[in-house]
């Protein structure tokens, strides 16, 4: 892998949002690119998404929090508003999402119109994911973990922790 360049000196703020529940090194990757990017990220955990958690919020910004703790310029939070009005309260510049395959594509091209629609001035800007990434989701981490299967090359050591524990809580 080239050498990383050091993080940039600028005042452009990049919000990620998302469920992470929980969070993968797919989106430890995107994360830690963004950095370069931006002199200020914001991993954004949403606290109510439509789908059914297996974290609470609380421990999903932990999560987050934990991992993302070696670079100095990300920061993580949650919220509950909408995206863009939180990208606002925030005075963020860009919405940051994640591209896996073309499958992601219409869902992510429906949502930036429509943030764009509610927002004109917040950028919608998608990073590709890193092949070795591709395969990567929280739904398939949930299920290899709740199966026993081995999960510590695909998430932080404090994910593939939380998971563990939480397997033995639910088995025991
Ligand atoms: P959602 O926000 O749709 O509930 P996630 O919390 O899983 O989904 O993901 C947050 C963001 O990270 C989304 O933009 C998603 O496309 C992106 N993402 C998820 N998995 C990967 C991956 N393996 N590589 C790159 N980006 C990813």
């Amino acid at each position: 892998m080239s050498e990383r360049r050091p993080s940039p000196n600028n005042e452009l703020v990049a919000l990620y949002p998302g469920s992470f529940d929980p969070l993968h090194n797919g989106h430890v990757d995107i994360i830690h690119r963004a950095s370069d990017l931006f002199g200020h990220v914001i991993v954004a955990v949403y606290d109510k998404p439509d789908k059914r958690l297996y974290f609470t919020t609380a421990e999903r910004v932990e999560l987050v929090r934990e991992s993302v703790a070696q670079w100095t310029n990300v920061e993580a939070a949650s919220y509950a508003n909408l995206t863009v009005d939180y990208a606002r309260d925030r005075s963020a510049h860009a919405i940051i999402r994640g591209l896996r395959a073309t499958s992601d594509f219409d869902f992510e091209f429906q949502l930036a119109l429509m943030n764009r629609h509610l927002n004109e001035d917040i950028e919608a800007l998608f990073l590709m994911t890193s092949l070795e990434h591709a395969h990567l989701s929280s739904t398939l981490v949930k299920e290899l973990s709740q199966h026993g299967a081995p999960i510590e090359d695909l998430v932080p050591a404090g994910v593939a922790e939380a998971l563990r524990r939480k397997r033995e809580r639910t088995d025991g």
